[in-house]
């Protein structure tokens, strides 16, 4: 299933509590009630909130797609909820799309040739030669870095954007800026 996945900008964040951060997006109503998904289906996952269609923008015609749980196939995961990912040890570069292209945070210069992303997660621009952290590329929404991530489950790319609210919403209760991509 294709996911929109939110990440802050700053790739080492961790919300100080998860339940904190969960209850407040309850309260602005991008969540809803936690699923009670079967044992099948692994994580901590919730169903979209009374707010989720006002924060979340639909292109063009109205979404096809599910939003609640499907009753006859109770292990789908195949419709809208939303994932709060475990937090990890450490930050990870996780790649939505099997043709990468960025651009130097610095001098804008395009990199499509990524076939090994560098371990330490930085890497000197090719033509400017200043070093950066992955996270400082921009991937064109097409990958991210961290350790906590948000991801929302049955979107395809550019089907759905976030509105600049939901973004201030997320700023507001974990205090650092949220960027977004999405995984085919
Ligand atoms: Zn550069």
């Amino acid at each position: 299933m294709p996911k929109l996945v939110f990440c802050a900008k700053n790739p080492e964040y961790v919300p100080a509590s998860s339940s904190e951060l969960i209850r407040a997006l309850q309260k602005t109503g991008f969540l809803g009630e936690k699923w009670q998904s079967p044992d099948s289906v692994s994580g901590e996952r919730y169903l979209i909130g009374d707010s989720f269609l006002s924060l979340v923008t639909f292109m063009g015609c109205a979404p096809a797609i599910e939003l609640e749980p499907i009753a006859e196939q109770p292990e789908s995961t195949e419709f809208c909820h939303v994932e709060i990912e475990e937090i990890k040890s450490a930050v990870e570069f996780i790649q939505g799309s099997d043709h990468l292209i960025s651009r130097c945070p610095h001098c804008r210069h395009r990199h499509a040739s990524w076939n090994s992303l560098p371990e330490t997660m930085k890497y000197s621009c090719d033509k400017c030669g200043v070093e950066s952290h992955l996270s400082e590329y921009d991937w064109k929404k097409t990958a991210g870095c961290g350790r906590f991530f948000i991801s929302v489950h049955g979107i395809y790319p550019q089907e759905a954007l976030p509105t600049s609210h939901l973004l201030q919403v997320l700023e507001k209760i974990s205090d650092t800026s949220w960027d977004y991509f999405y995984i085919q």
